[in-house]
Protein backbone atom coordinates (compact mmCIF):
# COMPACT_ATOMS: atom_id res chain seq x y z
CA UNK A 1 0.00 0.00 0.00
CA UNK A 2 1.61 3.85 -0.51
CA UNK A 3 -0.25 6.98 0.16
CA UNK A 4 0.15 9.33 -2.59
CA UNK A 5 -0.38 13.32 -1.30
CA UNK A 6 -1.34 16.06 -3.30
CA UNK A 7 0.06 19.77 -1.68
CA UNK A 8 -1.16 23.08 -2.93
CA UNK A 9 -5.09 21.90 -4.09
CA UNK A 10 -7.13 24.85 -2.99
CA UNK A 11 -6.44 28.17 -3.52
CA UNK A 12 -6.26 29.65 -0.03
CA UNK A 13 -3.91 27.05 1.57
CA UNK A 14 -2.08 28.15 -1.34
CA UNK A 15 -2.20 31.68 -0.07
CA UNK A 16 -1.57 30.72 3.52
CA UNK A 17 1.87 29.00 2.93
CA UNK A 18 2.81 30.83 0.26
CA UNK A 19 3.82 28.41 -1.67
CA UNK A 20 3.49 28.44 -5.63
CA UNK A 21 0.90 25.79 -7.02
CA UNK A 22 1.33 24.19 -10.51
CA UNK A 23 -0.56 23.91 -13.33
CA UNK A 24 0.23 19.70 -12.58
CA UNK A 25 -0.97 18.21 -9.86
CA UNK A 26 2.47 18.29 -6.66
CA UNK A 27 2.38 14.84 -5.79
CA UNK A 28 4.92 13.19 -2.98
CA UNK A 29 4.42 9.98 -1.41
CA UNK A 30 4.03 8.97 2.18
CA UNK A 31 5.59 5.18 2.89
CA UNK A 32 2.91 2.82 3.92
CA UNK A 33 4.61 3.05 7.85
CA UNK A 34 3.26 6.48 7.61
CA UNK A 35 -0.66 5.33 8.42
CA UNK A 36 -1.71 5.46 11.88
CA UNK A 37 -3.69 2.35 13.01
CA UNK A 38 -7.17 2.55 12.85
CA UNK A 39 -8.62 3.91 16.63
CA UNK A 40 -4.75 4.78 18.02
CA UNK A 41 -3.88 8.39 18.57
CA UNK A 42 -1.13 10.46 17.37
CA UNK A 43 2.27 11.16 18.93
CA UNK A 44 3.35 13.96 18.47
CA UNK A 45 7.34 13.43 17.38
CA UNK A 46 10.47 15.02 19.20
CA UNK A 47 12.18 16.09 16.32
CA UNK A 48 9.91 19.14 15.82
CA UNK A 49 8.41 22.25 17.03
CA UNK A 50 5.77 22.50 14.27
CA UNK A 51 3.66 19.53 14.13
CA UNK A 52 0.59 20.62 12.04
CA UNK A 53 -2.59 19.61 11.17
CA UNK A 54 -3.92 19.40 7.11
CA UNK A 55 -8.13 18.18 6.64
CA UNK A 56 -8.12 16.09 3.55
CA UNK A 57 -10.59 14.11 1.69
CA UNK A 58 -9.08 10.45 1.21
CA UNK A 59 -9.79 8.58 -2.04
CA UNK A 60 -9.54 4.25 -1.58
CA UNK A 61 -8.55 2.81 -4.88
CA UNK A 62 -10.16 0.22 -5.48
CA UNK A 63 -8.05 -1.53 -8.43
CA UNK A 64 -5.21 -1.82 -10.27
CA UNK A 65 -4.18 1.12 -12.84
CA UNK A 66 -1.60 2.49 -15.03
CA UNK A 67 -2.35 5.50 -17.03
CA UNK A 68 -5.60 5.98 -16.39
CA UNK A 69 -7.38 8.58 -18.94
CA UNK A 70 -9.14 10.88 -16.30
CA UNK A 71 -12.81 9.98 -18.18
CA UNK A 72 -12.34 6.87 -16.53
CA UNK A 73 -10.47 7.62 -13.21
CA UNK A 74 -14.14 7.32 -11.25
CA UNK A 75 -14.05 3.63 -12.05
CA UNK A 76 -11.00 3.25 -9.69
CA UNK A 77 -12.35 4.57 -6.52
CA UNK A 78 -16.10 4.13 -4.89
CA UNK A 79 -15.11 4.38 -0.82
CA UNK A 80 -13.73 8.10 0.48
CA UNK A 81 -12.79 9.62 4.27
CA UNK A 82 -11.56 12.36 6.04
CA UNK A 83 -7.92 11.94 6.83
CA UNK A 84 -5.32 13.95 8.63
CA UNK A 85 -2.09 15.03 6.37
CA UNK A 86 0.73 15.37 9.66
CA UNK A 87 3.04 17.93 8.81
CA UNK A 88 6.19 18.86 10.41
CA UNK A 89 6.07 22.70 9.20
CA UNK A 90 9.59 23.74 10.57
CA UNK A 91 11.11 21.22 9.13
CA UNK A 92 9.94 21.45 6.01
CA UNK A 93 10.54 24.82 5.40
CA UNK A 94 13.76 24.35 6.81
CA UNK A 95 14.71 21.76 4.14
CA UNK A 96 12.75 23.02 1.23
CA UNK A 97 14.64 26.39 2.05
CA UNK A 98 17.96 24.13 1.35
CA UNK A 99 15.96 23.05 -1.90
CA UNK A 100 16.26 19.45 -0.15
CA UNK A 101 13.43 17.09 -0.55
CA UNK A 102 11.23 17.58 2.32
CA UNK A 103 10.08 14.09 2.38
CA UNK A 104 10.48 13.35 6.71
CA UNK A 105 8.24 16.26 7.20
CA UNK A 106 5.84 14.33 5.78
CA UNK A 107 6.05 10.93 5.66
CA UNK A 108 7.02 10.26 9.44
CA UNK A 109 6.10 7.60 11.53
CA UNK A 110 2.24 7.87 12.04
CA UNK A 111 1.96 10.93 9.35
CA UNK A 112 -1.20 9.81 7.91
CA UNK A 113 -4.58 9.01 9.88
CA UNK A 114 -7.80 8.38 7.98
CA UNK A 115 -11.14 8.44 9.47
CA UNK A 116 -13.53 5.48 8.59
CA UNK A 117 -14.99 4.87 4.91
CA UNK A 118 -18.09 5.38 3.41
CA UNK A 119 -19.63 4.30 -0.11
CA UNK A 120 -19.62 7.94 -2.23
CA UNK A 121 -23.06 5.98 -3.43
CA UNK A 122 -24.21 6.39 0.43
CA UNK A 123 -23.88 10.05 0.08
CA UNK A 124 -25.91 10.76 -2.62
CA UNK A 125 -23.51 13.09 -3.96
CA UNK A 126 -20.59 13.19 -7.03
CA UNK A 127 -16.95 13.71 -5.59
CA UNK A 128 -16.53 16.99 -6.24
CA UNK A 129 -19.57 18.34 -4.44
CA UNK A 130 -18.62 17.00 -0.92
CA UNK A 131 -18.50 19.65 2.07
CA UNK A 132 -16.15 18.81 4.76
CA UNK A 133 -15.28 20.31 8.30
CA UNK A 134 -12.93 19.79 11.49
CA UNK A 135 -13.05 20.74 14.86
CA UNK A 136 -10.06 21.21 17.18
CA UNK A 137 -11.09 20.75 20.79
CA UNK A 138 -14.54 21.13 19.86
CA UNK A 139 -13.90 24.54 17.37
CA UNK A 140 -13.89 24.65 13.83
CA UNK A 141 -10.62 25.26 12.05
CA UNK A 142 -10.76 24.21 8.59
CA UNK A 143 -13.81 23.84 6.42
CA UNK A 144 -13.26 22.45 2.80
CA UNK A 145 -15.48 22.13 -0.27
CA UNK A 146 -14.38 19.34 -2.97
CA UNK A 147 -15.44 21.81 -5.93
CA UNK A 148 -12.68 24.01 -4.65
CA UNK A 149 -10.46 21.93 -5.53
CA UNK A 150 -7.42 23.31 -7.64
CA UNK A 151 -7.52 19.37 -9.31
CA UNK A 152 -10.03 17.39 -9.02
CA UNK A 153 -9.60 13.89 -7.40
CA UNK A 154 -10.17 12.49 -11.69
CA UNK A 155 -6.98 14.89 -12.84
CA UNK A 156 -4.87 13.63 -9.99
CA UNK A 157 -5.87 9.85 -10.27
CA UNK A 158 -4.65 10.05 -14.32
CA UNK A 159 -1.63 12.25 -13.48
CA UNK A 160 -0.43 10.10 -10.67
CA UNK A 161 -1.14 6.71 -12.65
CA UNK A 162 1.37 8.24 -15.02
CA UNK A 163 4.00 7.66 -13.06
CA UNK A 164 2.74 5.27 -10.42
CA UNK A 165 1.13 1.90 -10.53
CA UNK A 166 -2.06 2.43 -8.51
CA UNK A 167 -2.94 -0.49 -6.67
CA UNK A 168 -5.86 -1.73 -4.62
CA UNK A 169 -5.61 -0.32 -0.66
CA UNK A 170 -3.66 2.48 -1.79
CA UNK A 171 -4.92 5.78 -0.34
CA UNK A 172 -5.00 9.36 -2.15
CA UNK A 173 -4.67 12.35 0.01
CA UNK A 174 -6.23 15.09 -1.94
CA UNK A 175 -4.74 18.15 -0.26
CA UNK A 176 -5.83 20.61 2.14
CA UNK A 177 -7.95 23.42 2.90
CA UNK A 178 -7.51 26.65 4.40
CA UNK A 179 -7.02 26.93 8.34
CA UNK A 180 -4.10 24.72 8.67
CA UNK A 181 -2.63 24.71 12.61
CA UNK A 182 -0.34 23.40 15.14
CA UNK A 183 -1.30 20.25 17.54
CA UNK A 184 0.41 19.61 21.07
CA UNK A 185 -0.65 16.32 23.48
CA UNK A 186 -3.98 16.47 24.55
CA UNK A 187 -5.77 17.98 21.84
CA UNK A 188 -8.47 15.99 20.02
CA UNK A 189 -9.57 17.09 16.45
CA UNK A 190 -12.69 15.61 14.85
CA UNK A 191 -13.84 15.94 11.36
CA UNK A 192 -17.55 15.43 9.46
CA UNK A 193 -18.00 14.73 5.87
CA UNK A 194 -21.69 15.58 4.89
CA UNK A 195 -22.70 16.52 8.22
CA UNK A 196 -21.65 13.31 9.48
CA UNK A 197 -18.58 12.67 12.18
CA UNK A 198 -16.06 10.11 10.37
CA UNK A 199 -12.72 10.93 12.09
CA UNK A 200 -11.80 11.01 15.75
CA UNK A 201 -8.00 11.04 16.32
CA UNK A 202 -6.33 12.10 19.85
CA UNK A 203 -3.23 13.94 20.00
CA UNK A 204 -0.90 12.19 22.38
MG1 LIG B 1 -1.58 17.87 2.78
Amino acid sequence: MKIICVGMNYAAHVEELHFGGGEQPTLFLKPETAMTRAGWPFFVPDFSEQVEYETELVVKINHLGKAIPERYAHRYYDEVTLGLDFTCRDLQRNLQAKGWPWEISKGFDGSAYAGDWVKLADLGKGIQELKFEMDLNGETRQRGDTSLMLHTVDCIISYASRFYLLKTGDLIFTGTPSGVGRVKPGDRITARLEGRQILDCRIK
